[in-house]
């Protein structure tokens, strides 16, 4: 709280001087003798002096302010007295010039010996204080005498008349209400509330205490008046008054405090430490009145200041769990009352305090740890399950279709650091990396280290303006990267500079999510570090399905399992035709020797997909042996199925090495024969010749059950396996499809001709069916024509068709083939 200030003292002091200078001025000027008639309405039977009259004045107004009470008021204290009475008394005894100054007598006296009294208790007040408490008094003593001067009539002998009594009422209350607007200019002025709320407040408290006093005020009046004896029995009265009015301000004051207290412990409920410190430094200040206040905690800190001084303390606990102290500044508290308080308060701010300590390291805590979980802890950018995470968020809150890049990071030859300089400085090496890929980059951007020697930064703010501006944009960030990051750096005492592969891949925000990125940014720096490049990109043709073999596996076990009717997998068919003969000869029109399956993958999500995306990765797996039977049942299921319908054609399926290696392949293939009833001769099986040439038992004994079936062997891609004749001494086959390969170059290279050339022979000669493969143009058709070949297979005649493309085809052959044999049959 504010001290008062001494220009408001001396104002208030000026204005009582000023109420008492005018009212000695006029008693001077009264006519000779009306001061002492004034006086002689106390009608003692003495018939007292002019000066004992002054006396008993003063020492009335003495006794009124001795016999006080407190008053809690805001954030300051009021005294009450019993001025009011005193004001009657006065009033209706002197003269109204002379009870300003009586009273400032009096009052002034009562307050320079209490001054003196309480001079080393708690109660002590500053003589400022004081001063300006004795000319408020005055003033309203002035005012009082004003207000009776004007109203109270004519002298009259008869006791009290009314209008007397009404004008003594009158100027208690004109006393009362100054007394009460002073103190609360000076409460206020020191801090201690607004206007309404004091004035308020000491109006409410005090308006007992001003129809009482100025009762007690009458009641005097009335008895100097009629029996001297009557003022015997007052002491008691006004005794049991003052108890009264000092319970009710007690009452009032204790409410007012509890209330006061429940609001400030209130505020004591901070989640910072430092705030809940504040609260209670504030609190303190507050409840107990003290100019300042401070709270040491037992860590040390130290919150608040104190001036110099006594002050008081009070530990601050929690059961056992010692939280540090309060400091109050000024002496101890004398009542019990705020003894109690101050206990009660020091239990709270401890409580408060403690959450308050105890919620700050649960949130160091938790910030800890997660900032654990998402930086790498040796360079202290985000990990890759952070990447991935926040990277996914940071997509979706693009807009879809603007670019994103990702740029993945691999440090050449880091090995060689460690190896060479130690672990330590492979750290070193890693943490200067990290704050280089931070420096080059935006805050925008994500930087994250994945692990080991890999980094990444996903950069979401790419200039619009094209797919291809963008790429552009991010291959020239990696190439800066790039030349930053092998800048020279001092490691260990050695200078040393580091290469690096970037591998860059751009996507439209929506179309890939972060793991899909780092798979491509991943094939992407590979190609960067295998051709000796500092930044590749990512290119759609060159990645293949096989990068991501083993979610390809997972799908395509869905896939096998798929009900009938949403099949991923289906077969196409490509008729080989016969070329000898002269149907062959003359046109396009051969008859059709068979059909070879081809396995097609309708992916729901990437798309249709060729054999050579996704049986490499089946081939290394278990699976191979389900996707052969389930082919073979399709296949042979679709053979049966045109021979009921009379278009008896051979069917092929190829068999890879995996699935010649199961040993129940023949008992498999048999069942399924007979289940569809199907000739055996009409299902070849295509191997190619690199299996065939493989000396494994198992795949010979398997191949020799097939064939007992009465199954046909044909020798697929003939002439790749380079040793190509032997195989054919070795395994019993029918037929022999030469790869496609060296019929694209037969016309134009030598070798290829003839190895052709070649095969035809040879298969001529041990009595086997030679297919030409890919046969794209007429030139072809007709040199293997010439040479003699069987059948051929390839664009020229036919794509591979759906079932339904092929049945139409068989049938509109089957028709010219009648035609032809009609024809045949009329020659
Ligand atoms: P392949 O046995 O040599 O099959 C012939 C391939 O040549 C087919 O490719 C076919 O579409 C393609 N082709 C046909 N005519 C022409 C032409 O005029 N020019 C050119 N350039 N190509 C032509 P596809 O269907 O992609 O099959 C590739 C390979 O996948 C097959 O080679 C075969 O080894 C394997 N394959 C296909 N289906 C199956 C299957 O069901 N099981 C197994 N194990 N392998 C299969
Ligand atoms: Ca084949
Ligand atoms: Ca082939």
């Amino acid at each position: 709280m504010r001290p008062l200030s001494s220009r408001l003292v001396s104002a208030l002091v000026a204005a009582a001087a000023l109420a008492v200078a005018i009212s000695l001025v006029l008693a001077v000027r009264l006519p000779e003798g009306s001061v002492g008639a004034a006086l002689n309405r106390f009608r003692l039977d003495s018939g007292p002096a002019v000066p004992i009259a002054l006396l008993t004045g003063a020492a009335v107004a003495m006794i009124s302010q001795l016999a006080r009470l407190r008053v809690r008021v805001g954030g300051g204290l009021a005294r009450l007295a019993w001025g009011e009475a005193a004001i009657v008394v006065l009033c209706a005894s002197l003269a109204p010039v002379l009870v300003a100054p009586v009273a400032l007598i009096g009052f002034g006296a009562a307050h320079a010996a209490l001054q003196l009294f309480d001079r080393n208790t708690p109660r002590a007040r500053p003589a400022r204080e004081t001063l300006y408490g004795v000319a408020a008094l005055t003033v309203g003593a002035g005012l009082a005498a004003l207000v009776v001067g004007l109203a109270r009539g004519p002298e009259s002998d008869d006791g009290l008349p009314p209008r007397l009594i009404g004008a003594l009422c009158a100027a208690a209350v004109v006393y009362h209400l100054a007394t009460v607007a002073l103190v609360t200019v000076r409460v206020v002025a020191t801090g201690g509330g607004t206007p309404r709320t004091v004035g308020g407040s000491m109006l409410g408290s005090t308006m007992l205490m001003l129809v009482g006093n100025v009762a007690a005020g009458l009641v005097i009046v009335w008895a100097c008046a009629t029996s001297g004896f009557l003022l015997l029995l007052l002491p008691p009265v006004l005794w049991l008054m003052h108890q009264f009015y000092a319970n009710r301000i007690g009452e009032d004051d204790e409410r007012r405090t509890w209330s006061e207290f429940a609001e400030v412990a209130r505020d004591l409920n901070r989640l910072d430490e430092r705030d809940a410190a504040h609260a209670g430094i504030a609190g303190a200040v507050r409840l107990f009145g003290v100019p300042a206040a401070r709270v040491v905690l037992a860590g040390g800190r130290t919150y608040g200041e104190l001036p110099p001084g006594p002050h008081t303390s009070r530990p601050l606990a929690v059961g056992p769990v010692a939280v540090g102290e309060l400091h109050l500044a000024g002496p101890e508290p004398q009542r019990a009352r705020d003894r109690l308080m101050l206990a009660t308060f020091g239990d709270a701010l401890a409580a408060a305090l403690h959450d308050a300590i105890t919620h700050d390291q649960l949130r160091a805590m938790s910030e800890r740890t997660t900032y654990d979980a998402v930086r790498d802890p040796l360079s202290g950018l985000f990990n890759r399950a952070a990447l991935l995470a926040r990277g996914n968020l940071r997509l979706s809150a693009c807009r879809a279709g603007d670019p994103v890049a990702l740029l993945l990071l691999d440090v050449n030859d880091f090995k060689e650091v460690n190896n060479a300089l130690g672990h330590n400085a492979g750290d070193e090496v890693l943490r200067v990396i990290a704050r280089r890929v931070l420096e080059a980059g935006p805050d925008g951007d994500l930087h994250a280290r994945l692990g080991g020697d890999e980094f990444a930064i996903l950069i979401t703010d790419l200039a619009a303006g094209g797919a291809d501006l963008a790429l552009a944009a991010a291959v020239e960030r990696a190439r800066k990267l790039g030349a930053q990051i092998a800048a020279p750096m001092r490691v260990g005492g050695v200078a040393l500079s580091t290469e690096t592969s970037i591998g860059v891949v751009v996507a439209a925000a929506g179309s890939a999510d972060l793991t899909e990125l780092l798979r491509r940014a991943d094939i992407a720096m590979y190609q960067a570090k295998h051709g000796g490049q500092p930044v590749a990109w990512y290119d759609a043709s060159r990645d293949d399905a096989n990068t991501d073999r083993l979610a390809l596996l997972a799908e395509l076990r869905e896939a096998l399992a798929a009900a009938p009717g949403e099949d991923q997998l289906t077969l196409e068919l490509q008729p080989a035709i016969a070329l000898t003969g002269p149907a062959g000869a003359s046109g396009t029109g051969g008859p059709i020797t068979g059909v070879e399956a081809l396995i097609r993958w309708q992916h729901p999500r990437r798309g249709k997909l060729a054999p050579d995306q996704f049986l490499p990765a089946v081939e290394a797996s278990e699976l191979m042996a389900p996707l052969t039977h389930w082919v073979l049942e399709r296949a042979i299921t679709f053979a049966s199925t045109w021979r009921r319908a009379g278009l008896a054609v051979p069917v092929a399926v190829n068999i890879s090495a995996r699935s010649l290696a199961e040993r129940q392949l023949p008992e498999t293939i048999g069942d399924l024969l007979s289940r569809h009833r199907l000739p055996a001769e009409l299902l070849v099986l295509e191997i190619t010749e690199t299996v065939m040439l493989s000396s494994s038992p198992v795949i010979d004994d398997v191949l020799v059950r097939v064939r007992r079936l009465g199954v046909q062997l044909a020798v697929d891609d003939f002439g790749t396996g380079f040793s190509a004749f032997t195989v054919l001494t070795r395994v019993p086959v029918q037929e022999v499809k030469i790869d496609r390969e060296f019929v694209a170059q037969m016309l134009d290279a030598p070798k290829p001709g003839a190895i052709v050339q070649a095969t035809v022979d040879l298969g001529r000669r041990l009595g086997l069916r030679v297919v030409a493969e890919g046969v794209e143009n007429p030139e072809q058709r007709a040199r293997l024509t010439e040479l003699g070949c069987t059948a051929a297979q390839g664009f020229l005649f036919y794509p591979p068709l759906s079932p339904d493309g092929l049945l139409a085809v068989l049938r509109e052959r089957r028709q010219v083939q009648r035609r032809h044999l009609r024809a045949k049959g009329a020659v």
